[in-house]
């Protein structure tokens, strides 16, 4: 085989597709973020980032910068080791034992990434209970399909949000089986929340564990950044409540939150956990600092809530599509690949404005959007360049608009 005339194919059929993916090399600036500078845009050097996941600006806050310069300078820069051999570091327990009490659990995990720990959980929670069976949310995150797959479980998948139909799936099976319930609280692409109350009834009556991601909750809602689960309530119904610190709290790492049993289990049993490398203890640090000040303050979480709420006023009065949710998430909904790639690179090379194009198979195809999100930092002089852009460019790709709004 020509192995590199095969991938060439491959790629070109994607670049076809629209689909192939270049990423812009940017450099965030610590102090100016949305503000960064790029590097492959050729005429194109200061731009403003409108898709990204830091989305309260915590990856440079000052007591988050200090709490990892003072790390680094004292500990050093690796962990040196698996959290089993040598990897565990008073940082790493420290962070521990704030996760915990974000969630009002009695312990907590750490893992690298939020990808890590859905994939390293739930392959080891399903495949270690015997007999266990997988009912997972049609619209989870790859990370945790990929986990329940390599448990070979049983699965099945319910209707996306639907607490009714997992209540039918549920009454259907052996109710001796022991069960595992997955979900998240704030999906990414559609920024719709789940109704995590009336599913936690439906695990309660039969007696099944819960699983809740939410990692695009955490810091983000509850008065203390516990997520939706806190905001609404319902910590202490959840089994295992799974989050990242890559996102709203601003730094790198993932985890789960329980008892101290089943964080006990998985930690003694699962691959992802024991046979890797532990997270930087500045990174721990950084990351435990940032949950610190964001259990205490609301200034964030509030701008955040009005920022969001202004470029969606802004985006409805001039008639761009956006699909309408109680989240912080905005998609603006294209349509086609093609364009949306378009669309994307001409808001990037006319107006400085960095927003990736998401397809498929992020999301299903004829529904590529624009995933935008607005952070407290955003100015009112961003969200006019943004709304003009988008305008200006929504008319140049003849796309439709919706009825404007009076
Ligand atoms: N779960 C969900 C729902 C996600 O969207 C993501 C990342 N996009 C992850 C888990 C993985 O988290 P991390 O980026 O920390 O690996």
């Amino acid at each position: 085989m020509d192995y590199e005339a095969f991938f060439q194919t491959e790629l070109d059929v994607l670049r076809e597709d629209g689909r192939y993916r270049v990423f812009a090399e940017l450099e965030r600036k610590a102090g100016a973020f949305p503000h960064a500078t790029c590097f492959n845009h050729e005429g194109v050097d200061k731009v403003t980032v409108w898709c990204s996941n830091d989305y309260l600006g915590m990856g440079q806050h000052p007591a988050v910068l200090s709490a990892m310069h003072e790390t680094l300078d004292r500990c050093g820069a690796g962990a040196g080791g698996t959290r089993n051999i040598s990897g565990t570091t008073h940082a790493h327990v420290e962070l521990e034992r704030e996760l915990a009490d974000l969630h009002g659990k009695e312990s907590a995990l750490l893992f690298t990434s939020g990808y890590v720990s859905n994939w390293a959980a739930l392959s080891t929670l399903a495949a270690r209970i015997p007999g266990c069976i997988v009912l997972s949310d049609a619209l989870n995150h790859a990370s945790m399909i990929e986990g329940i797959r390599h448990s070979r479980a049983e699965c099945h998948r319910f209707a996306h949000n639907d607490p009714e139909d997992l209540d039918r799936r549920l009454s259907a099976m052996d109710p001796d089986r022991p069960k595992l319930v997955v979900f998240e609280s704030v999906y990414s692409m559609d920024g719709d929340i789940a109704p995590i109350e009336e599913i936690l009834d439906v695990c309660e009556r039969h007696g099944a564990m819960s699983y809740i991601d939410e990692v695009h909750g955490v810091g983000l809602y509850g008065p203390r950044g516990g997520g939706v689960a806190e905001a609404r309530g319902l910590m202490d119904r959840i089994t295992v409540i799974e989050g990242t610190l890559g996102k709203a709290f601003g730094v790198m790492g993932g985890y789960i939150a329980g008892s101290a049993a089943v964080c006990d289990f998985v930690r003694s049993f699962a691959s992802g956990f024991i046979f890797t490398t532990a997270l930087p203890p500045a990174l721990a640090a950084g990351a435990a600092a940032s949950i610190r000040h964001l259990k205490t303050s609301q200034v964030e979480r509030e701008r955040h809530q009005e920022r969001v709420a202004y470029v969606r006023r802004r985006l409805d009065a001039i008639g761009i599509p956006t699909i309408e949710n109680p989240s912080h998430i905005i998609p603006v909904m294209v349509g086609d690949a093609k364009k949306c790639k378009r669309i994307s690179d001409w808001l990037m090379e006319h107006h400085g404005i960095y927003v990736q194009p998401i397809n498929y198979p992020t999301v299903p195809v004829g529904t590529e959007r624009l995933r935008l999100t607005p952070s407290p930092v955003h100015s009112d002089d961003d969200i006019d360049r943004l709304v003009r852009g988008l305008s200006e460019i929504w008319s140049m790709c003849e796309l439709a608009r919706r009825e404007m709004a009076a």
